[in-house]
């Protein structure tokens, strides 16, 4: 942490940021080689794990580029490097998976493509979170920079992580020696299309990025038996269906007014015949909270309530609460938002650069910052500009990351992902102070 700081002072002291924006010439080089790859990916989506024509296709293009590329981290990841010097390591990551989604775009490169899931259902996969997209960014940034190594100094680290949607992927690549057998970086940076912004513009969230996000399965237990004679089980449903309402007051009731917490029930399951009452029930959460101690809260709250509800419907065994799945915050280093800003603006233009407040969904990059890898996580615009102006008129909300419909406007959204990539990465890199 103390070189990374030190090493940001020094920055600091000597960037300018007139040099580090990528001219429409390099960008219109690498352009059609992006929307190919773009359109391949979209077609040809991977579920989290399972990513390895998409990882092969990566190494492929960067060892082209003449980046040193290893594959198989954590899985299927992929870290790439390219050496320039002496100077600082800067990564620059994407995600490579996609989502269990049928895509319903309507568009004529719309994904078709089925697969098996973990537990071997069939289930449609598209790329419904835009990680197809951050990864044309980076290899057509990596193209850019591997062709302009007198702009910038230092080694660039490229890493496509696998397993992003189910908060594995990072850790995996950690667990797997991303930096101790590849350098440390001193930064990192990321960015993630949505369409909370029009394409054109980035925006940048000083501080707390995102959210802390929990995953949580409460098995609640009754005692089966006959419909028509309620009087002889224990209902898991009806305690299900208490415990439910009684999470909602949570947020209502128990956390402080003003402070971000969401507890959603994702699913509900149990049953398999309207006259039987089933022996138990199960419950899917996802808690939301952007401080330690709210999240504390939250969870400690959950735990009370789905102990107590058991309790009260009678049943005969404590309920099973499971914390499956978790990740940290996203934490934005102040410092280097502040410092990024100039020639991000230089680059895209002052009015595409948006102070953004923090948002709802969590990320595993949060595992990164963890190893002490100062960060900053870019939101990039990726709703058409028209839409976007529509939706603010009318309040019906375009569809969000994970819907059937998302689908961002590709090419303004993935011209900006590449010269805001180019433009931190040449500042990060030294290359204004050259
Ligand atoms: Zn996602
Ligand atoms: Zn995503």
């Amino acid at each position: 942490m103390k070189t990374a700081k030190l090493f940001l002072f020094f920055s600091l002291a000597v960037s300018g940021y007139a040099q580090t924006a990528a001219s429409s010439k390099e960008v219109d080089a690498v352009y059609p080689a992006a929307h190919d790859l773009y359109i391949d990916l979209h077609q040809n989506p991977e579920l989290s794990s399972h990513e390895t024509q998409t990882a092969a296709k990566l190494a492929a293009r960067l060892r082209s580029l003449g980046y040193e590329v290893t594959e198989g981290v954590g899985g299927t990841g992929v870290v790439a490097i390219l050496k320039n010097g002496a100077g600082p390591t800067v990564m620059l990551r994407s995600e490579l998976d996609a989502l269990p989604v049928e895509e319903k775009t309507g568009l004529p490169f719309a994904s078709k493509v089925h697969a098996q899931d973990d537990s071997g259902h069939d289930v449609p996969v598209a790329h419904a979170c835009g990680h197809d997209l951050h990864m044309a960014a980076l290899v057509a940034t990596a193209d850019i920079l591997a062709h302009s190594k007198q702009s910038w100094h230092g080694t660039l680290m490229l890493i496509g992580q696998p397993a992003e949607e189910t908060i594995s992927g990072a850790k995996r690549m950690i667990d797997d020696g991303l930096f101790t057998r590849f350098p440390k970086p001193a930064v990192g940076v990321a960015l993630h299309v949505g369409n909370d912004l029009p394409a054109g513009q980035v925006g940048i969230t000083p501080g707390i990025y995102n959210t802390n996000a929990d995953s949580l399965r409460i098995t609640i237990y009754g005692k089966g038996g006959h419909g028509a004679a309620p009087h002889a089980t224990i209902d898991p449903i009806v305690i299900a269906a208490r415990t439910i309402l009684a999470l909602q007051t949570i947020v209502s009731r128990e956390v402080k007014p003003g402070e971000m917490a969401v507890v959603t029930v994702g699913y509900v399951r149990a049953g398999t015949k309207n006259n039987i009452i089933p022996d138990q029930a199960e419950l899917g959460l996802t808690v939301r909270t952007y401080k330690g101690d709210v999240r504390k809260q939250v969870l400690t709250a959950i735990n009370r309530i789905a102990k107590a509800e058991a309790l009260a419907g009678g049943a005969q065994q404590e309920p099973l609460i499971e914390h499956y799945e978790s990740t940290d915050s996203v934490y934005n280093d102040p410092g280097l938002a502040e410092r990024l800003r100039a020639p991000l603006e230089a680059a895209l233009g002052k009015e595409n650069v948006i102070t953004t407040e923090p948002i709802t969904p969590s990320e595993g990059y949060a595992f990164f910052i963890e190893q002490g890898v100062p960060s900053l996580y870019m939101s990039l615009g990726g709703a058409d500009p028209q839409k976007y102006a529509e939706s603010k008129n009318t309040g019906v909300m375009l569809p969000y990351n994970h819907s059937p419909y998302f689908a961002p406007d590709v090419d303004p959204a993935l011209h900006s992902g590449i010269k805001a990539e180019v433009a931190v990465l040449r500042n990060l890199l030294n290359g204004a102070s050259q």
